[in-house]
């Protein structure tokens, strides 16, 4: 795969509002944040303005560390969507990181097919033209070479 900050992205752009442009503007910064909750310590995923667990709004930025592995993941072969012409073939999956969250994201790798349930992957991040970066992750190559 491409060296990390390679990217492009040339799909959908994310609408953002108050509530979520602090978690856009860390992804422009190369740091993918989940959230912490102060009150019952749970982690939550996606970026919101209080706890999911709790309804506590003491919640506090918690950036990961990158890593993850592969817990579900589809094929796409064919979208037809115009917003996904670019892209081919390509992978979105679910994403289990350490920090005790799931995130739903696009997978990139080199051979889709040879991806596996529990493969390592990696955050990384791709520009689109408006310069906002979009978080993806990354499998890691080594995870498929046996196969
Ligand atoms: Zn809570």
């Amino acid at each position: 795969m491409k060296a990390e900050n390679c990217y492009k992205w040339t799909g959908p752009l994310p609408t953002t509002c108050i509530e979520t442009e602090p978690f856009w503007e860390a992804c422009n910064q190369e740091r993918f944040l989940v959230q912490k909750c102060r009150d019952c310590g749970e982690v939550q995923y996606h970026y919101r303005a209080f706890c999911c667990h709790c309804w506590s709004d003491a919640i506090e930025d918690l950036p990961i560390s990158g890593a993850g592995k592969v817990w579900t993941f589809s094929v796409v072969e064919v979208n037809r969507s115009p917003q996904f012409a670019e892209w081919g073939m390509y992978v979105t999956g679910v994403i289990e990181i350490p920090e005790g969250v799931k995130v739903i994201s696009r997978i990139l790798t080199e051979n889709p097919h040879h991806l596996r349930i529990g493969d390592d992957v990696r955050v990384a991040f791709a520009t689109a033209e408006t310069g906002q970066k979009i978080p993806v992750f990354v499998a890691s190559e080594n995870s498929s070479e046996d196969r």
